[in-house]
């Protein structure tokens, strides 16, 4: 990052510094750590780190700190409100954010605007919506999104079924303003790490089947979150989104 760019923007907003060194720095050692766990992650499954993108969800958490957050290293951001990440965009540059959460349909232009990639395209009307949206605000520059998926069939979350997107994906494969990196999950709510796997084992076997022979579908999986992202990289995960462990419990309405 270019401190010289941010030094000028500070004078522009007329404030002295632009991000906390206390809190870059205690954001840098929580980084760290999580880059630590990775690492041995990696080790374990012999994959390497590079093939690992941390997505730091940042909902619920200030500006300011998301300043100190991209001082400290961190690239990209994961917000799961578009409002939210809309308000902070402005205040946080010099990096990438991803939308996490639901995407009710009425928001999907300021999605389209705001995001560099949606991880939650969780129906075809979606997917169809976004492409033509991308197609209009950003001609010939696909967007790059994920396909969420109900793997373990759980009535409380979004996604398609592993089934039902067998059947959709030559459709959604041929929005030609999307580009569809590959699939994202929710895991299950489980203090049982067996639990957790087998989502997560799920998610790549998917992956593989519906890539068969399909090189329009990209091979990410986004999966794994602060409890669990070491389980999901030995089980193949190439994001892992990660808030509490890297800026520690959220404030309660954040979800
Ligand atoms: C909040 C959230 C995360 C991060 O959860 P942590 O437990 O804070 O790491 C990851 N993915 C989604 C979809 C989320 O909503």
């Amino acid at each position: 990052m270019d401190t010289g760019t941010r030094t000028l923007e500070s004078a522009l907003d007329g404030r002295s510094t632009v991000f906390d060194s206390d809190e870059a720095a205690s954001i840098a050692a929580a980084h760290a750590l999580v880059q630590t766990r990775i690492d041995d992650a990696c080790r374990r499954s012999n994959r390497k780190s590079a093939e690992i993108r941390v997505v730091a969800v940042s909902k619920g958490i200030p500006a300011e700190r998301l300043r100190a957050a991209v001082a400290a290293g961190i690239e990209t951001f994961g917000e799961n409100r578009v409002q939210e990440a809309m308000d902070k965009v402005g205040m946080v540059h010099g990096a990438s954010w991803h939308m996490i959460g639901p995407l009710q349909s009425n928001k999907a232009r300021r999605a389209v605007e705001t995001f560099a990639t949606i991880q939650t395209v969780a129906s075809i009307d979606l997917a169809i919506r976004l492409n033509r949206l991308a197609a209009e605000l950003r001609p010939g520059n696909p967007l790059p999104v994920l396909l969420q998926v109900n793997v373990d069939a759980d009535s409380a979350k979004a996604g398609f079924d592993a089934a039902e997107l067998h059947g959709a994906l030559p459709a959604l494969l041929d929005l030609g303003n999307l580009r569809v990196d590959g699939l994202m999950t929710v895991g299950r709510l489980t203090p049982d790490p067996a639990v957790a796997r087998s989502t997560f084992m799920g998610l790549r076997r998917l992956s593989e089947d519906l890539r068969a022979g399909r090189s329009l579908l990209g091979p990410n999986l986004s999966m794994g979150m602060s409890d669990d992202f070491e389980i999901a990289i030995e089980e193949g995960a190439t994001m892992v989104r990660v808030g509490r462990a890297l800026f520690g419990a959220r404030p309660v309405r954040a979800g």
